[in-house]
């Protein structure tokens, strides 16, 4: 079993429109849905949902008014500002659960156990049938943190469902960026794809993305999407990849067919014989090449 994951220096380089169209290539896969923060997999696999589980990403603090005698240990003691006091209130003192970082130490600390400090429920996973797999996927609630724990989860499902299920191959939909979730996404990966544009952005970021990916020596591979919007730059990303140990495994044309799948919400090589269809043909077939 071999693991993909397609990453991207940001958001808006077509990463998921990739991603869906080698998905739907690759025919025997688990797909997972890492970009957590804004995950869109699911607009284009529709997938029916067969399994949903909350997800906690660690533990908040509450007051419980009834044992509370207004000591304001907690208050002074809180180095996050999560305690407000309101002396017009009973009890005086209440916790901010979005400033609340979970440490702990107000319900250590007070006297009277009058804070319970429990698992806070951050988002919900999944696990779907899509037209072309499984789909592990998953939603964080909005303000809630600990993305990079629940990229781990939705790996870890998609493992799992990949040996019961006897699939070759996962493909992952990673988060953009170099933060913790891309980390989390990467780690123990067998390849990684980085898609990335012809712009002055496209080359900053790609710059970035090949400096964590060379950190964990995982075979690294690139592709730009759009290149023929600047040939200029294409040749210069493609050069500077190389220099950083890059595998360049193909280029993807413009093409307005992209955004008639979207519409569509089907991957690309379903929608349409054109252009941009046999460039992800090319792509999967290197890639496959290169994954056994
Ligand atoms: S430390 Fe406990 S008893 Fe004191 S104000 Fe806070 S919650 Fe109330
Ligand atoms: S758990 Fe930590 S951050 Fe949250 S209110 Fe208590 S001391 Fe503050």
């Amino acid at each position: 079993m071999k693991e993909l994951i397609i990453i991207s220096g940001k958001g808006g380089t077509g990463k998921t429109s990739v991603a869906a169209s080698l998905v739907a290539l690759a025919k025997k896969s688990v797909v997972a849905d890492c970009d957590v923060d804004a995950a869109d997999l699911h607009l284009v696999l529709a997938p029916q949902v067969k399994k949903v589980e909350d997800f906690s990403g660690g533990k908040s603090a509450t007051i419980m008014s009834d044992r509370c005698n207004n000591c304001g240990k907690c208050y002074e003691i809180c180095r996050f500002g999560a305690v407000s006091k309101d002396e017009s209130k009973q009890p005086a003192y209440s916790i901010d659960p979005i400033a609340c970082e979970g440490c702990g130490v107000c319900s250590y600390f007070c006297l009277q156990k009058a804070i319970a400090f429990e698992p806070t429920v951050n988002g919900q996973w999944y696990i779907s049938d899509t037209p072309y797999g499984p789909l592990v996927h998953a939603r964080l609630s909005i303000a809630a943190e600990n993305s990079g724990k629940l990229v781990s989860l939705v790996r870890s499902q998609a493992k799992m469902l990949a040996e019961k299920e006897e699939l070759p191959y996962i493909i992952v939909d990673g988060p953009p960026g170099i933060g913790c979730p891309v980390i989390a996404s990467i780690t123990g990966a067998d390849a990684v794809l980085i898609i990335t544009e012809p712009t002055v952005s496209g080359e900053h970021d790609l710059e970035r993305v090949a400096e964590l990916v060379r950190y964990f020596k995982i075979p690294t591979y690139l592709c730009i999407n759009k290149f023929d919007l600047n040939l200029e730059k294409s040749k210069s990303i493609e050069e500077k990849a190389v220099a950083s140990g890059i595998n360049v495994i193909g280029r993807i044309h413009y093409d307005r067919a992209v955004t008639g799948a979207q519409v569509k919400r089907v991957p690309v090589v379903k929608f349409a014989r054109c252009t941009v269809a046999k460039d992800l043909r090319d792509i999967w077939d290197r890639l496959v090449t290169e994954l056994n």
